[in-house]
């Protein structure tokens, strides 16, 4: 089986880490964190989300972060991707020139239901202008699809019916799909047959990107399992932000430095420092109190920012 010899790391840390994160982090903190992770070579760093502040208070400060981060590493800002749950979310990205957005749709009616307020189809209505308008605009759009792996109130998610949600969220315009372990219950046994169900309904491998959670310790099991069905593109948490143990909404998002470890060690390229992660993961520790939760980091910091 050939591995992959370069990967992406798409970095997830500053928007779903953050929103998970119990506490706020101030907006410079942020504006450093993401001017800290790009300056440590990942490619790919979704800054924050344009979701309204009622529902996600941690990141309320959207606009002002674009705002601040403009003004440390420029131009640059415009192309750090920005969840927009909505048309008015959208709006408020293309008023500050974003050129890369991100949508997050679900693979199950239950999440439908309870993080959208709508159905598994009626969700569709209300992605299909956003994504239309955002292409229109020149804008590149990724679709996050939740609860691939398993779902909290319906248990194991058919295959057919991840590969029909997302689907339709790719035939919309996204170029991206992230299919997402939302609450980390994958194995790996489910990882290689949901690559070959897409690829078999017409969808190559390259516009899959993986989304672990270690929720219950697969996260990098289910990473090889990828890496074995061909997908190139992981998406990761510095330090595995928003994985806090003492959150009601702990997501245990994988950490970057474990999913770095571990392609290190295969051989796989990413372009990325990883002792420069490790070291950011460290000096944000300090800003929230409390440890990174990332084995990789407890292993390797010594407490350098
Ligand atoms: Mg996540």
């Amino acid at each position: 089986m050939t591995l992959p010899a370069r990967v992406t790391v798409y970095e997830v840390g500053p928007r779903d880490g953050l929103q998970n994160e119990a506490g706020a982090v101030p907006t410079e903190v942020k504006a450093e964190l993401v001017e800290r992770l790009l300056d440590a070579g990942l490619p790919v760093v979704e800054a924050t989300s344009f979701v309204h502040p009622r529902w996600v208070p941690q990141l309320a400060d959207a606009a002002d972060l674009l705002t601040m981060l403009a003004e440390r590493i420029g131009d640059r800002v415009r192309d750090l991707p920005v969840l927009v749950p909505n048309d008015r979310g959208l709006d408020r990205a293309l008023e500050l020139g974003c050129r890369h957005v991100a949508i997050f749709g679900s693979a199950t009616e239950s999440f439908a239901q309870r993080n959208l307020n709508r159905s598994l189809d009626e969700q569709f209505a209300m992605f299909e202008p956003t994504v239309r308008r955002a292409r229109d605009a020149g804008l590149r759009v990724r679709a996050y699809l939740s609860m691939c792996f398993g779902d909290p109130w319906e248990g194991e998610v058919p295959v057919e019916q991840v590969v029909a949600v997302g689907r339709r969220l790719l035939d919309l315009g996204a170029e991206q799909l992230s299919l997402g372990d939302t609450i980390g219950v994958g194995t790996v046994g489910q990882v290689g047959p949901l690559v070959a169900a897409f690829e078999a309904a017409g969808v190559p491998v390259e516009r899959l990107a993986m989304h672990f959670h270690d929720t219950y310790g697969q996260a990098l099991a289910n990473t090889y399992a990828a890496l074995q069905a061909g997908v190139t593109t992981f998406d990761a948490s510095a330090g595995g932000l928003g994985g806090c143990p003492y959150a009601r909404s702990a997501t245990g998002n994988l950490a970057t430095e474990d999913l770095l470890w571990m392609l290190r060690g295969l051989g796989i390229e990413t372009g990325v420092d990883l002792d420069a992660v490790v070291g950011t993961s460290a000096w944000l520790a300090r800003h929230l109190g409390r440890p990174s939760p990332s084995a990789v980091v407890r292993a390797l910091a010594t407490g350098a920012s």
